[in-house]
């Protein structure tokens, strides 16, 4: 018998589970396929975050600098388990080094998958000229010019109109189908820091509808009423690169009509996804996915279950959610981990 877990995958879900595991009294073992903690809101430098504008730094900071410190909390960067045998209580793990194909053994009495999700490659769809037109961007890579406060095109100028395009990757049958239940927000948060970082600049949202759920809501209604932000219900056809500007062609769906508008900068709210991760911790750990490719849970309204003894579910590996979200289920697989050591081992 061992006291401790393994958390797969320094994301916020993965890091959140580590901390309240540690705090618990438990040993952590943090393995993390990058070579940085922090999973997607470091790797993408959001500058902020939905919905309240929280610096990035204050919620990531603290949880990883605790992981890097603490003794409770032995981390390993640029690894991937690659090995699971065993049963809830005590497996026994084999961790990979990427860099140097160095391999570790590791008893464990449960694990806790945190593997996180990808952004949906826009080039994937003709549709809207994502890395064939310059200055066709993600919402990803605009967190990283607004942390910077500087939001240029190709030729270095700020821009005067910004479409931003909602839906790309999400709630399409041609993709992805489901909603990435955050992009809409994200992309609101992200058009009012525009606005914040250019002052004259003219912003459209073009949207399919507006998901800002629960107190998210509130983004929705500054945007327009302190921002002057505008909306069109519609949806994309394609954009084309004229030379010079970018022309978005589409159908307004209210007023039923096409339309045609010249931007100098198109923001594509790009979906999120499982990724090529996830599917590798599953396939080691022996896990379920689902129709799309994200972890399935013993029974969905119970996510953090993963059916199978003793490995425990936590944040967007399992479905797409918010950070504050995806926090309440690390605590949550962390919980039961804790429950795993308190039936094996004296803590
Ligand atoms: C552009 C954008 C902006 C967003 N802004 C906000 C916001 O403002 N507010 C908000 O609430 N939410 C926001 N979100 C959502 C937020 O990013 C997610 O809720 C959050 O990152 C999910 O955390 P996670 O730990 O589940 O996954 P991730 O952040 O993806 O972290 C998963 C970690 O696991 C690692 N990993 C993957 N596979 C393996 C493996 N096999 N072995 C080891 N490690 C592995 C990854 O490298 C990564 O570090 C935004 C999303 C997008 C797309």
């Amino acid at each position: 018998m061992t006291g401790t877990v393994l958390v797969v995958g320094g994301g916020p879900a993965g890091l959140r589970a580590a901390v309240d595991l540690a705090d618990f009294g438990a040993r952590v073992l943090l393995v993390e396929k990058r070579d940085q903690l922090g999973g997607a809101p470091v790797r993408w430098k959001y500058r902020s975050l939905a919905p309240d504008f929280t610096p990035t730094e204050e919620v990531m900071g603290p949880l990883i600098g605790f992981c890097e410190s603490s003794p409770m909390v032995e981390v390993h960067k640029g690894s991937v388990v690659e090995g699971c045998e065993g049963s809830v209580g005590d497996f026994t793990v084999k961790v990979r080094n990427e860099a140097d194909g160095t391999t570790t053994e590791h008893r464990v009495s449960s694990v806790i998958v945190a593997t996180g999700f990808e952004h949906f490659d826009a080039s994937v769809d003709p549709r809207y000229a994502y890395g064939r037109a310059p200055n066709v961007i993600g919402i990803n890579e605009l967190e990283a010019m607004l942390k910077e406060g500087r939001v240029v095109g190709h030729d270095g100028r700020p821009p005067k109109r910004v479409a931003f395009i909602f839906c790309v990757g999400s709630r399409d049958r041609s993709t992805n189908p489901w909603c990435c239940t955050v992009c809409c927000g994200v992309s609101i948060k992200q058009a009012i820091e525009m606005k914040q970082t250019l002052g004259d600049v003219q912003v459209y949202m073009i949207y399919m509808d507006i998901r800002t759920v629960g107190l998210w809501e509130k983004l929705y209604w500054d945007s327009m009423e302190k921002y002057g932000i505008n909306y069109i219900r519609g949806r994309v056809g394609e954009v084309y690169y004229t030379g010079e500007k970018l022309l978005v062609k589409g159908e307004d769906t209210l007023v039923r009509g096409p339309f045609e508008v010249l931007f100098d900068m198109v923001v594509l709210a790009v979906g999120i996804e499982p990724g090529p991760g996830t599917k590798q911790a599953a396939g080691v750990l022996g896990l379920k996915l689902n129709e799309y490719g994200f972890i399935a849970p013993r029974q969905p309204n119970v996510h953090v279950d993963s059916g199978r003894d003793g490995i425990f579910l936590a944040g967007t590996c399992i479905a797409p959610m918010s950070i504050e979200e995806t926090l309440s289920e690390g605590s949550a697989a962390a919980m039961q981990a804790a429950k795993v050591l308190k039936k094996t081992v004296a803590v």
